[in-house]
């Protein structure tokens, strides 16, 4: 894999509950040449998610599958279930001269700045943790124990996010957009 690739890689990190969902749809909606990757999981679907869309949902065994034919770019393991990008698909839009989106958390994203250094790593802040947590409750659809997971590891990647090339706090939806279009077109 060369690190002279004609396309751009754009990873975008942020804690759960934080918004990115909604950044990246938005982002998608208004820029048809940026292209997402769709992850795969071992998490269960949540209500709506559909299989190849939100993720490709696997079993634990055709996840380590995966991970033992090197088909994974990265993966990682976050709050009980493995998460990772699909490599064939990044490769060939990357080849292509396209821009391609990673929604992965902070593992993923300092593996990712191993293999493509030139990747535009982008971080997005809660305006504050008791906001982040309000909106982790609002989303409804995790438990209590996978809330408190997903809060102890949101205060372990905002303290790592000066690591990343630009940081967005996603407080209004529209300025944070116009930053992101900002770091990522710039
Ligand atoms: P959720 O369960 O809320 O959909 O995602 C949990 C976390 O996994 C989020 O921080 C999300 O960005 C991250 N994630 C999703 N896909 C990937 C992936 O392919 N690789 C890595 N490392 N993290 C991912």
């Amino acid at each position: 894999m060369s690190v002279e690739q004609p396309g751009q890689l754009i990873v975008i990190t942020g804690p759960s509950g934080v918004g990115k969902g909604t950044l990246v749809s938005l982002l998608l909606q208004r820029h048809p040449q940026l292209s997402l990757s769709v992850s795969a999981t071992t998490r269960k679907p949540r209500p709506g998610e559909i299989d190849g869309v939100a993720y490709y949902f696997l079993s634990q065994q055709d996840f380590e599958t995966a991970i033992l034919n090197h088909e994974l770019l990265e993966w990682a393991e976050y709050a009980g279930n493995y998460y990772g990008t699909p490599k064939a698909q990044v490769i060939e839009q990357i080849d292509q001269g396209n821009y391609v989106v990673l929604e992965i958390e902070l593992a993923g994203a300092r593996a990712i700045a191993n293999i493509f250094p030139q990747a535009r790593r982008i971080f997005i802040l809660p305006p504050s943790i008791e906001e982040l947590e309000a909106r982790i409750r609002a989303r409804g659809t995790n438990s209590e124990e996978s809330i408190a997971s997903r809060l102890a590891i949101a205060r372990q990647e905002i303290a790592a996010s000066e690591e990343f090339d630009f940081t967005i706090v996603n407080d209004e939806v529209e300025v944070a957009i116009a930053k992101l279009e900002n770091a990522i077109f710039s």
